[in-house]
C-alpha cells in the first residue's frame, strides 16, 4: 500500500488536487458537499463523453452503452449523444430509456429471463434487437414476434471462457446461466429454430464472457471460438460484449478502451473478413472513472489492532466490496496532496460487520469526524446497485462540467421511503 498522495490516473480527466480541495469539471468537490450533502455521486461530464466516443469510435455503428452500470435519463442521453446506442436487461431499463427519448431503434434488449411483458413491449417500440438468450425464449418469441411485428436478434453464445476475474462475474464458462453452448450444440440448434420464426432475423452471435477483464486476451480467445462456429453460419453482426476492467486503486492497469477496441477489431478482421460488422457493449469503462463518491466522516474508533473510520454511507451506496472483495482508495478532500500515512478500514453506518468499504484505507493520520473523504471510481455500479437497506435513502447524483454542477438525480427523501406503503 502506498502512502503516496491519491494518483491522478484514478481520478476522472478534469479532475485538479489544490491543497485544500479538489476541483472537477471546474467544480469545487467541498462546495458540492456542502450544497448537496453526502454521500454524494459527482460524475466529471467530460470524462463520460471522452469515454463514450471512444467507444463508439473503435468498432462499427451500434456499439451500445451497457446501462446497468449507471442509468439515469441525463446518462441515456448523454450516452445517445456520443453515438452509443443503449443496452436494457429489464422493463425497469427499457422504461427509463425510452422515456428519456432515446428511440427504440437505438436499444438492445438483452436478458436470461425476458418475461413475455418484456418482450411485448420491445416489440411495440421497435427496438433494434433483441439478444436471445435460451430455448424457452424462443417460444415465447415464436409466439410473440410475426410478419407485422418483426425484430431482429442476436443469439447470445456461450464460448467456453474462463475470463481472468472474479468468479460472479465471469459469464463466458459452459457452466453459466447465460446463452446457449456452443460445444453442446444448444447454439447451432437455437440459431435453426430462430431462422424458422417468421418475423425473426438473425443478425449474428454475441458473447460476454463477464466484467472487470484485464487481458485483452480472454476477448481474442472467445472471439476465435465464436468465429470457428460462425464458419457454418450466415452472420452479418460479432457482438463481443462489454467487461473491458479499469484501474481502481493504485498499481493497476487496464487496457484503454481504443487499445482494446483497435485488438479486438484487428482479430475480428483477420477471422471474419471486412463484412461482417463488430460491435459491443461496454458499461464500467465508459463510467466507472468518470466519478468519485464523496462522503463525510461521523465516528473514528481507535480498537486494540486498527483505526475505523465510519461515514455517512456504506454497502447501500458501494455494495462492491461487499459482493466482490473490490478495493478502492480514498483520500481526504481538505489536503488531497498529503502523504496518507495512517492506515483505517473505512466502514458505512449500516447494521453489519461486513459493511466495509475499504478494509486498509491510506489517509492522513489526522483525518477527524466531520472530515469530507472522497473514494474515487465509483461511477459503475454504485448507484445502479445502491440499496435502502436500514432504511437509508439513496444519494444525490450531480454531473459537473466547466464549472457547472448539475443535480442529475436528487437525494432520496424520507418521504420517498414511505411511497409504497398503504
Ligand atoms: C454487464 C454486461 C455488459 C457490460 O459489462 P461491463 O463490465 O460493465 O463493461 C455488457 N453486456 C452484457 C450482456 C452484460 O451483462
Amino acid at each position: 500500500m502506498s502512502s503516496r498522495p491519491i494518483a491522478q490516473y484514478l481520478l476522472p480527466d478534469t479532475a485538479e488536487l489544490k491543497n485544500d480541495d479538489v476541483f472537477i469539471g471546474g467544480v469545487s468537490l467541498t462546495a458540492l458537499a456542502n450544497q448537496y450533502g453526502t454521500p454524494l455521486f459527482v460524475y466529471d461530464e467530460l470524462t463520460l463523453r471522452r469515454r463514450a466516443a471512444d467507444a463508439a469510435s473503435v468498432f462499427d455503428a451500434g456499439v451500445a452503452y451497457a446501462s446497468k452500470a449507471f442509468l439515469c435519463g441525463a446518462m441515456a442521453r448523454l450516452a445517445v449523444e456520443e453515438g452509443l446506442w443503449i443496452d436494457v436487461a429489464t422493463e425497469g431499463e427499457l422504461d427509463l430509456v425510452l422515456r428519456s427519448g432515446v428511440p427504440a431503434e437505438k436499444i438492445v434488449v438483452h436478458g436470461n429471463n425476458k418475461s413475455r411483458a418484456e418482450i411485448n413491449r420491445a416489440l411495440d417500440v421497435g427496438v433494434h434487437r433483441i439478444v436471445v438468450d435460451n430455448f424457452d425464449e424462443i417460444e415465447l418469441l415464436r409466439e410473440l414476434v410475426s410478419s407485422t411485428r418483426p425484430v431482429s436478434c442476436l443469439l447470445r453464445v456461450i464460448p467456453g471462457v474462463e475470463a481472468h476475474t472474479h468468479e460472479f462475474v465471469q459469464t463466458g464458462q459452459e457452466d453459466s446461466k447465460f446463452g446457449l453452448s456452443i460445444t453442446r450444440g444448444d447454439a447451432e440448434e437455437g440459431l435453426r429454430r430462430m431462422r424458422s420464426i417468421e418475423g425473426l432475423h438473425v443478425a449474428g452471435l454475441h458473447s460476454h464472457i463477464g466484467s472487470q477483464i484485464f487481458e485483452v486476451s480472454s476477448f481474442l480467445k472467445a472471439l476465435e471460438i465464436v468465429a470457428t462456429f460462425a464458419r457454418e453460419e450466415h452472420v452479418e453482426e460479432i457482438c463481443v460484449g462489454g467487461g473491458l476492467g479499469i484501474a481502481y486503486v493504485e498499481g493497476e492497469q487496464a487496457p484503454s478502451l481504443s487499445e482494446w477496441g483497435a485488438a479486438v477489431r484487428a482479430e475480428a478482421l483477420r477471422l471474419f473478413g471486412p463484412d461482417v460488422r463488430i460491435t459491443a457493449e461496454p458499461g464500467r469503462s465508459i463510467v466507472g472513472s468518470a466519478a468519485v463518491t464523496i462522503y463525510r466522516v461521523g465516528a473514528r474508533k481507535e480498537v486494540a489492532d486498527r483505526t475505523y473510520l465510519a461515514v455517512d454511507g456504506g454497502m447501500s451506496d458501494n455494495p462492491r466490496p461487499v459482493l466482490y472483495g473490490s478495493g478502492y482508495e480514498a483520500f481526504a478532500l481538505r489536503s488531497p496532496q498529503a502523504e496518507r500515512l495512517g492506515v483505517y478500514r473505512v466502514v458505512g453506518k449500516h447494521c453489519e460487520s461486513g459493511d466495509v468499504l475499504i478494509d486498509e484505507a491510506a489517509l492522513p493520520l489526522d483525518v477527524a469526524t466531520g472530515d469530507l473523504i472522497v473514494t474515487p471510481v465509483t461511477g459503475a455500479y454504485g448507484y445502479s446497485m445502491a440499496s435502502n437497506y436500514n432504511r437509508v435513502t439513496k444519494p444525490a447524483v450531480v454531473f459537473v462540467r466547466d464549472g457547472v454542477a448539475t443535480l442529475v438525480l436528487r437525494r432520496e427523501t424520507l418521504d420517498d421511503l414511505i411511497r409504497l406503503e398503504f
